[in-house]
């Protein structure tokens, strides 16, 4: 269930440290904050990211960064839009090995989260075999 070394299993043990919870999921302000309103909606048994993690339950997670991200609009009329997103895996820069979902608004577009795409070398092979690859496993 919990992991003993893991600061979210951790923080969740105290309802004082959670913005909100159910059976299942919590959420919490997450201490560093991008932007105002910077959000983290968790699943409350331990789960290292998005892949390890049981569909279902990866589902009432979002189920609840759907509810908090509109009662941030209705809270902040300020907000303008919102990145939600999870990183998986050290490469894609997670840090915290418990899945999260980051609720991260954004007021201007330069300003707080920033997304820097430096794209790969994708040949249209590529695209189109992977296409062809996926569609066959997937329909
Ligand atoms: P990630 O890179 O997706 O693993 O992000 C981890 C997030 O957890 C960062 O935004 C941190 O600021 C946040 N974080 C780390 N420790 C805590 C903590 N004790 N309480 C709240 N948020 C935390
Ligand atoms: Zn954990």
């Amino acid at each position: 269930m919990a992991n003993k070394s893991c600061i979210f299993c951790t923080i969740i043990k105290d309802p004082n440290n959670l913005i909100f919870e159910d059976v299942n999921t919590a959420a919490f302000m997450d201490i560093n904050p991008v932007a105002n309103g910077h959000i983290l909606v968790i699943p409350k048994k331990h789960f290292a990211n998005f892949i390890e993690t049981p569909p279902k339950l990866a589902c009432e997670v979002t189920m609840i960064v759907h509810k908090i991200a509109n009662l941030l609009i209705k809270t902040i009329p300020e907000i303008k839009g919102f990145n939600i997103l999870t990183n998986n895996g050290s490469e894609a820069f997670q840090e915290v090995f418990h899945y999260h979902v980051h609720i991260i608004p954004k007021y201007i577009r330069e300003k707080g989260f920033l997304i820097n795409r430096t794209k790969e070398n994708v040949t249209i092979d590529n695209i189109i075999n992977l296409k062809k690859i996926l569609k066959s496993q997937l329909m």
